[in-house]
């Protein structure tokens, strides 16, 4: 992580942009693979000047390459998951990531005023807490009473019933209306609705930019999956490893997101892996 051409080599494209976080979160996942049996540390040495925080008494200006809105999770440090440098990307982080006004207004002067950012992109994780909170809502309607008076609680779980009753939906249709009395039900559900929350925030992105710019703006999403590292997705395909890396275009239409929500819903890190053994599930103190 922080390669010494972090500061030098800046992506100048959606696409550069693109590849450029995919090889650091490869590398950062590399290097943790290194970590020791035995509980051994293992150093790994970054010269100062890859930190990205400019020379002592300058301030240096301000250039990212890509903007993010993520998840507030504090295992979700977006820098760190793509193994980039300070002063690389500009990050808004709320907990489901939730695109609020706020948030639209950051990611909007870093895109018009800050001129060096080629690519939006919206990163959820897997066993997201305020999706497993709507969750909860969707499957306990009951407990949505508790929820709907409590407002700072409602302004994160309202936002996420669309994407949860679609992933429930799609989980339903693609493999049937008893997965829903299967052991790993809710973690499915979780991943599912989370992945297509991003993809849905990130499709809100695309609209309030005026959908793509060819090469100077591209909208992206993504899922950290806290277990392996990776940032991608599930594998819709039906060879291959269960999670597909990468950053996605989000579709662009309801129809689209159907197909998408069906897929996912498919997949055997989906609905095809609902109360099978080895399932990536989601860990406890989630946000
Ligand atoms: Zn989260």
């Amino acid at each position: 992580m922080l390669d010494s051409t972090t500061l030098t080599q800046r992506p100048d494209t959606p696409a550069a942009a693109v590849a450029a976080l995919m090889d650091g979160n490869r590398a950062f996942r590399s290097r943790l693979a290194e970590q020791r049996a035995d509980g051994a540390p293992v150093f790994m040495q970054i010269a100062l000047e890859d930190l990205g925080v400019g020379q002592p008494g300058v301030a240096p200006p301000q250039q990212p390459f890509a903007a993010f809105l993520g998840c507030a999770d504090a295992r979700a440090p977006v820098e760190l998951i793509f193994g980039q440098a300070a002063n690389s990307l500009f990050v808004v982080r709320v907990a489901g990531n939730i695109l609020g006004a706020t948030g639209l207004g950051s990611l909007n002067f870093a895109v018009e005023r800050l001129g060096t950012v080629r690519l939006l992109c919206v990163l959820g994780h897997t066993g997201c807490g305020a999706v497993g909170a709507a969750v909860d809502a969707y499957l306990a309607p009951a407990a949505y009473l508790g929820v709907a008076a409590n407002l700072p609680l409602q302004a994160i779980v309202s936002p996420l019933m669309a994407p949860v009753h679609g992933a429930a939906e799609a989980l339903q249709r693609a493999t049937g209306d008893d997965v829903v009395a299967r052991p790993g039900y809710r973690a499915a559900l979780v991943d599912l609705a989370g992945t297509l929350h991003a993809a849905l925030q990130a499709s809100a992105l695309q609209r309030a930019f005026n959908s793509q710019r060819g090469d100077s703006l591209s909208v992206v999403y993504g899922v950290y999956n806290l277990a392996s590292r990776c940032v991608g997705q599930p594998n819709a395909a039906a060879a291959g490893d269960d999670w597909q890396p990468g950053l996605f275009a989000p579709p662009d239409d309801a129809a689209g997101f159907e197909a998408l929500a069906l897929e996912l819903a498919g997949s055997r890190y989906g609905g095809r892996g609902v109360g099978q053994a080895g399932r990536v599930g989601a860990a406890s103190g989630e946000v």
